[in-house]
């Protein structure tokens, strides 16, 4: 064998997933088709990143989070849901927890810088960086992957962390459902005139959903959705028109708005695998789950298949047992699907609840908000899932 486990890609779930079994005897090797350069100092991709508190304990295990400077980390102190033209809302507050924080945002190149850097001076880890995986396969004995130049590597273990749009899934047979929305994501940052004062604002317009999340420097996260038609209308427009509208439909809750980034477009679709393993390869990451960024959990969830899969690898180790048997991997899928298909489910069901315009939807949406702000297991259930504060404190993480 030419390493003990290859991963495939290395994006923040790829590198976290490394990072979790460094400190082990495994070697292993990372393939990833950008250059070098770009993972060591990634550009901006207008993606700011909510994260959860069981997300800050991950990335604080893994040394992460502590080579992010701390104005690089805006804190999320209170999150409304508000439907339609309506003013009434939905509140979370963190005073509802023992937090001073619902959850915290960071830019998804931050994140990813410190994945890579937190891999600095393991010897067992070796990237491959500009090499394009083109072939997967397995037998009883092993895995090997096929780089473009025709070149075979063979390991017991192959994990893919390739995205949603994983082609190595689909050439091991994981069958995958994909949800296409027909609809896009827009994203950028901008400067408010008012104290955000670390309030997140989810507003379910009939049109499109926008999102306004807290940044320091009372900057703003801007996140729209809307039907890809759209797109080429909203990419196209003056910032000063552009900012006037996102004034207009936030009712001026934040005062002049003032665009600081360029706006970036992202095709909305979710997936789920049906497996998240197959003989001696699995799936961790988008690769496993892709999820609608409206509530937020993409990342979460990959940074929770990466140490779930890592601490089953793990145990086999401790005894002595083969590390990419099927049961292992079993565990792993059967573990993190008891977490992540409910929460792909439910978002998008609020998606199509949210998307949906006819009379009866209406009327659902704007029950769903006032009996939330009333039912208080229901209210519960929801912030749990937001801040992942449970999660964070339950052992089984
Ligand atoms: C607009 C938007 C907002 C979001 N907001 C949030 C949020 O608030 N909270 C949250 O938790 N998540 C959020 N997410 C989701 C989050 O960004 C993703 O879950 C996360 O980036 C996925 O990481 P990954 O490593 O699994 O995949 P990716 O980041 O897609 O990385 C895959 C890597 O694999 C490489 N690769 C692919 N194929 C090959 C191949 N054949 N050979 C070699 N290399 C290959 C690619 O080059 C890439 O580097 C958001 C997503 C979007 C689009």
């Amino acid at each position: 064998m030419d390493y003990d486990i290859i991963i495939i890609g290395a994006g923040p779930a790829g590198l976290s997933f490394a990072r979790s079994l460094a400190d082990t005897r495994l070697n292993i090797a990372i393939i990833e088709r950008s250059p070098e350069k770009d993972l060591a100092n990634p550009a901006y991709d207008g993606r700011e990143i909510a994260l959860t508190h069981l997300s800050h304990r991950l990335m604080n295990d893994l040394g992460m989070w502590q080579l992010i400077d701390d104005d690089r980390i805006a804190l999320i102190k209170s999150a409304k849901v508000l439907n339609g033209n309506s003013p009434y809302s939905l509140n979370f507050d963190h005073h509802e927890t023992d937090k001073e924080n619902l959850g915290f945002m960071i830019a998804n190149n931050v994140i990813r810088k410190a994945a890579f850097d937190a891999l600095g001076g393991f010897k067992n880890i070796t990237l491959l960086a500009e090499t394009d995986v083109v072939n997967v396969g397995s037998n009883a004995a092993s895995s090997w992957v096929e780089f473009a130049d025709k070149t075979i590597i063979k390991a017991p273990l192959v994990v893919a962390a390739d995205s949603r749009f994983s082609t190595t899934r689909r050439m091991m047979g994981i069958a995958t459902s994909m949800l296409d929305f027909g609809r896009t994501c827009i994203v950028c940052t901008m400067q408010a005139q008012e104290p955000h004062q670390f309030s997140a604002h989810e507003c379910f317009h009939y049109d499109r959903t926008l999102a306004v999340l807290p940044l320091n420097n009372n900057q703003v996260s801007i996140v729209i959705t809307l039907p890809s038609e759209e797109t080429d209308s909203v990419l196209a427009m003056h910032r000063d028109d552009f900012a006037r509208d996102i004034e207009k439909r936030m009712n001026n809750k934040l005062g002049a708005l003032e665009l600081t980034s360029e706006l970036f477009a992202y095709p909305l679709v979710a997936t789920l695998a049906r497996n998240f393993y197959t003989n001696r390869f699995a799936v961790i990451g988008d690769a496993a789950v892709g999820m609608h960024p409206v509530t937020a959990h993409g990342f979460n969830l990959g940074l929770q298949s990466a140490h779930i899969l890592a601490s089953k690898i793990k145990q086999a180790l401790a005894k002595g047992a083969d590390y990419a048997a099927s049961p292992v991997l079993a565990r792993y899928s059967a573990k993190h699907s008891r977490t992540a298909a409910p929460i792909y489910h439910g978002t998008n069901a609020l998606v199509r609840l949210y998307t949906t315009t006819t009379r009866p939807a209406k009327l659902a949406r704007r029950a769903l908000l006032h009996l939330g702000n009333i039912i208080k297991p229901a209210k519960g259930l929801i912030m749990d899932q937001l801040t992942e504060i449970k999660a964070e404190k339950s052992g089984r993480f």
